[in-house]
């Protein structure tokens, strides 16, 4: 598609003089998603940086029947932030204020292209925590995370990035500025809106801020690396490091012994911290608001439950541990790549639906390597199957949909999600109609219709065709 001259000088001119780009070598990098799986095109690339001026560029592309892409910090994993058909790219990235922040009110407003870890930081610094925490935190953006409902390494304890959400500013797709920024607990009058946008990936409005949930500053905090047998007994020491400490386990992570050899080759800056390989281990966070020494109680619940364990004596530890988890991705990429699936199941039948998809994956492609990881407490693995050894990268991802269908076609006998945390973007967006009811996606349709009675607002995701 190609959008008409008079168009794109409307657009800059909404957009004020600093807000705009045409120039191919600014819009490249937004073009092409962090495993480079998609690529799209766009001639122009609009940056505001007031919520008028985004309610201004709706209101054009909305009575010019022209399609926008929202785009945060481009670290989507479904190519939902590309825009695949020239359409028009929105970077929220000049909106990158904090807007208040409220310690003893135990909340903050941070506007949508605000980088995660800044939101961490200034949360930090008035002494709370905000506890959303995912590898990509130094690029992805509050308004991405919210689009995509992010989920990361402390869901178990504190919920996904829709439950940290008190409040938003959403500009909806014919300019109108919905402002529910409110930062109340409790707000019971009628349909609770805020939410639809939540997960809704940019097809139903463009979120400008958002009021967030903050919580009491962690005083002392524990991470071991741990050697389980297998996922049921990560799952066992789990329950009983939850026993054991009041519920205070932040984060509990497992991978396999293949996964931390990849680790080992190929981020520089790693070592192995037990003394004997295991099958499997689980990185394991507690915390807690108040001293009480809740490192003696996880060394308590540790012994006789796991094969051998460390616990982190210093920060720089600390990150090392964490730095074997949160480079798994970039291991396995450099390791010739992976088909790769976000999936969840109830989280008692985790360790069964290992063991079933495992199976069929490896009936289908013998030395396939699968290397799954991840949430085991929030029941959400990262199934991801790399190459096979010296095995051809491309051929072997061409067979992504074939795999795919296999292992979600499990996850739905096991009454899972194909898409736990990352969203449905371009990837996932026919698939959900293999799983979800007739029912739901008419659902579905009828909200996209209701709030973007024009299709502006990046069409072509989330919906099947
Ligand atoms: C190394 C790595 C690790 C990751 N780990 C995790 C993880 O543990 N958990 C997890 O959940 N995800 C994870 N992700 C995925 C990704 O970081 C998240 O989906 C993140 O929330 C995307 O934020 P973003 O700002 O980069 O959004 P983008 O990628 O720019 O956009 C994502 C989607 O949101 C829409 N969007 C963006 N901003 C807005 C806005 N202001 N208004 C409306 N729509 C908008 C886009 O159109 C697109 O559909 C990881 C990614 C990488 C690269």
């Amino acid at each position: 598609m190609s959008i008409a001259p008079e168009i794109i000088a409307r657009l800059k001119s909404a957009a004020g003089v600093n807000g705009f780009s045409e120039d191919p070598g600014e819009i490249a990098p937004h073009l092409e998603e962090w495993r480079s799986k998609y690529r799209g095109f766009s001639p122009l690339l609009l940056k505001p940086a007031s919520v008028e001026q985004v309610s201004a560029i709706l209101a054009i592309c909305n009575e010019t029947r022209t399609p926008i892409v929202p785009q945060g910090g481009n670290t989507g994993l479904v190519g939902g932030q590309i825009p695949f058909h020239g359409e028009v790219l929105l970077s929220l990235s000049h909106m990158n204020r904090i807007r208040h922040v409220d310690a003893d009110g135990m909340s903050l407003i941070a506007e949508a292209g605000v980088i995660l870890a800044d939101v961490q930081r200034a949360a930090d610094d008035t002494g709370r925590l905000f506890p959303l925490s995912l590898a990509a935190e130094g690029s992805c953006t509050i308004g991405g995370n919210l689009s995509t409902n992010a989920g990361g390494v402390n869901v178990l304890r504190y919920g996904n990035a829709r439950d940290l959400m008190l409040g938003l500013e959403v500009v909806l797709a014919d300019g109108r500025v919905l402002d529910l920024l409110r930062v109340l607990r409790k707000d019971n009058t009628g349909y609770d809106l805020k939410q639809l946008f939540i997960g809704a990936e940019g097809t139903l409005g463009v979120i400008t801020a958002a009021a967030l949930e903050l919580f009491p500053k962690p005083a002392e905090r524990v991470t071991a690396f741990a050697a389980v047998d297998d996922p049921k007994a990560a799952l066992g020491l789990l329950s009983r490091l939850q026993d054991a400490t009041g519920g205070l386990i932040s984060a509990f992570e497992i991978m396999p012994r293949i996964g931390l050899e990849f680790v080992l080759l190929h981020i520089p800056q790693t070592s192995d911290p037990l003394r004997a390989p295991s099958s499997w281990y689980a990185l394991v966070e507690a915390t807690s608001a108040a001293h009480f020494d809740l490192q003696s109680i996880v060394e308590r619940a540790l012994e006789g439950n796991v094969n051998d364990a460390v616990i982190a004596s210093s920060e720089t530890q600390r990150e090392n541990l964490w730095r074997l988890r949160e480079s798994l991705s970039e291991a396995q990429k450099k390791e010739g790549g992976s088909i790769k699936h976000d999936i969840s199941v109830p989280v008692a039948r985790v360790p069964e639906f290992l063991e079933t998809a495992t199976r069929a994956v490896l009936a289908r492609i013998p030395d396939a390597r699968p290397v799954p990881f991840g949430h085991i407490g929030d029941g959400n693995i990262h199934f991801n199957i790399s190459v096979p050894e010296g095995g051809d990268t491309p051929l072997f991802l061409a067979r992504w949909d074939e795999i795919s269908h296999i292992v979600h076609d499990i996850v739905h006998e096991f009454g899972g999600s194909i898409s736990a945390e990352h969203g449905i973007g371009v990837m996932k967006r026919n698939e959900i109609a293999r799983y979800k009811s007739a029912a739901e996606i008419e659902t579905m349709r009828a909200l996209k219709r209701t709030l973007d009675p024009n299709n502006i607002l990046n069409p072509g995701k989330v919906l099947p065709d």
